[in-house]
This record gives C-alpha cells, structure tokens and sequence, in this order.
C-alpha cells in the first residue's frame, strides 16, 4: 500500500470506516449514488433496481487492495493511481505514452508500476463491461446483467479515484512537503463533515470516445488542482496544533471549489464512461426486472 502496510490499513479500516487511501469508502458511495441517478433513460431503470448493490460494490476495488489481490499485471494497488507529475513530462501531460507496453518500455517495468496504471485498470474494466453489455443483448435474462451491475460498480470507482487530485501526484499525501495525511483530510474528513452543504452540479453525460484517455484528462486536470489544496492545508493548519474544527474550516474555505467541482465532475464521469460502454455495445434494452415466469424445458 501506498501509505502504509496492508495490516495497518486493515485495521485502521475496522477502527475507522472514514480512513483510507482513495476517495474514502462513504464519498465513494455518495459518488455512486449521484451518478446512478443521472443515467439516461435506457439505462436508469435498470440501475435504479440494482442501485444499493452498485453503490454497495463500488467500494470494492479498494477492498481488494486490502486483501492482497494479484491481477495479470500485479499487486492491485497501482491500479488506483498515477502519478503523473512524476513521469518526466510537462503538464498537460500528453508524451506520458498511452500505450502500455510504451509506457513500461519507457519508464521499466519497476518505475511503470510504482507511478501507477489508472488509465489501462480503467479501460480492461471498460472492455469487460462493453462484452457484458453485448451478452445482455444476447440474452436479456441471464447471468450478463448481473455482472453488468457489478462491473459498472468497479468501473465507478477507478473513474472516481482518476478524479482526486491526489491520485495524480507524486506528493499524494503531502509527504513531500511536510503535510503527511492531506490525502485523507481532503477526501474523507472534509467531504464527511460538509455533506449536507456542499453545492454539486448536476450529473451531465458527455461522450468518451477513449475511456483511457478520458481517465488521462481527468488525472491532469486533477494534478493541475494539488497544489491549491495543499496550499489551503498550510494556510489551514498554521499556528495550529491539532487538525480541529478551526483547521476544517479553514480547509473548506481555501479548497471547497476543487472540492465541489472534482465530487461533481467525478458522479458526471461516472455516468458518462458507463453510458458510452452501453452505447458501444449497441444500446441493448435492460432488464428491469428479473423474469419470475417458469423457464420452458428444452427438448
Ligand atoms: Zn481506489
């Protein structure tokens, strides 16, 4: 793990849901939940009915982290982030290769995966999820639109954490400038503490033509906010001893438009990549609900 070992994070998370190293397990949900309901129609219905399992499930991927869990390419901790300022390039960020095995060839396999592989995690989930969109159109009453559900559930969170600035940077939790756990104060605590308030936008589906270079848009424009977060930290905690409801509001104040924005463009992101992998499968008719009619035995 990025922030420590995998026990230690395990047991902070029976001590304390909130702590975590991604949007915190509670916004996860709350993103989930905004994108869910701005689904166009086609697709509403369906999720409406599968709603609680989507929110529920879409804090997987970080459940997975803690259990040690190995896809083709590793560990599934990097799947969650890439450090983008930290590959040699200017911001926008557009000579980090977008192919994988570029990417590897020109950074090794150990830097590659250290930076992290959002964009390619994102995109194999994207794939899979377009194939079980397809298969739905083959077979509307099958196991396919299930894993629909469950795979746009894994698909909303690693389009949610390409959102948190702080999934795009080398200084992810403020260690490098002496503000250690300004990764979990800004996506955990501060969005916690001012649910009820904070203004989001609504969900607007916008057309991914590239979920992966969607993701890279994302994680630049992110990257492209750290900076101001951290500066609101500073600002937040001087004079100061403890990270206390004085330090909070300070933190609000200096940092709620990244804030609002990166809740709201991560719920519209959300609904826009699990709306264009619909739409690439050819708009299949969901099930809304599942057939309790008895199934004709073939002869
Ligand atoms: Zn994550």
């Amino acid at each position: 793990m990025r922030t420590g070992g995998a026990a230690l994070v395990a047991a902070l998370f029976v001590a304390a849901p909130t702590v975590t190293n991604a949007w915190g397990i509670e916004p996860h949900r709350q993103i989930t939940k905004r994108a869910i309901a701005g689904l166009p129609v086609g697709l509403k219905a369906f999720f409406a009915t599968r709603a609680a399992f989507v929110i529920e499930h879409s804090i997987d991927p970080d459940q997975w982290r803690i259990v040690g869990l190995k896809g083709d390419r590793g560990d599934e901790d990097p799947n969650h982030f890439l450090d983008i300022d930290g590959l040699d390039e200017p911001h926008p960020f557009k000579g980090v290769p977008r192919d994988w095995d570029a990417y590897v060839t020109r950074y090794g396999a150990e830097r590659a995966n250290k930076m992290g592989r959002l964009p390619w995690r994102a995109e194999e989930i994207y794939k899979l999820l377009v194939q079980r969109f397809q298969d739905v159109a083959r077979n509307p009453q099958g196991y396919a639109a299930d894993n629909v559900a469950y795979l746009s559930a894994a698909l909303a969170h690693y389009v949610e954490d390409a959102h948190q600035p702080f999934h795009a940077a080398l200084n992810y939790d403020g260690q490098l400038t002496n503000q250690r756990g300004i990764h979990a104060r800004f996506e955990t605590d501060l969005v916690m503490r001012n649910l009820a308030t904070l203004k989001l936008t609504p969900v607007t589906i916008r057309p991914v033509p590239n979920i992966k270079e969607f993701i890279f848009d994302a994680l630049a424009s992110g990257q492209a906010m750290v900076q101001s977060v951290l500066d609101a930290d500073k600002a937040a905690t001087e004079g100061r001893e403890f990270y206390d409801e004085v330090y909070f509001a300070k933190l609000l104040k200096g940092s709620r438009p990244v804030l609002e924005r990166r809740l709201s463009d991560a719920a519209s992101g959300v609904a826009s990549a699990i709306t264009a992998a619909w739409t690439e499968a050819g708009k299949p008719a969901m099930p809304v609900t599942k057939t309790t009619a008895p199934v004709r035995i073939r002869r």
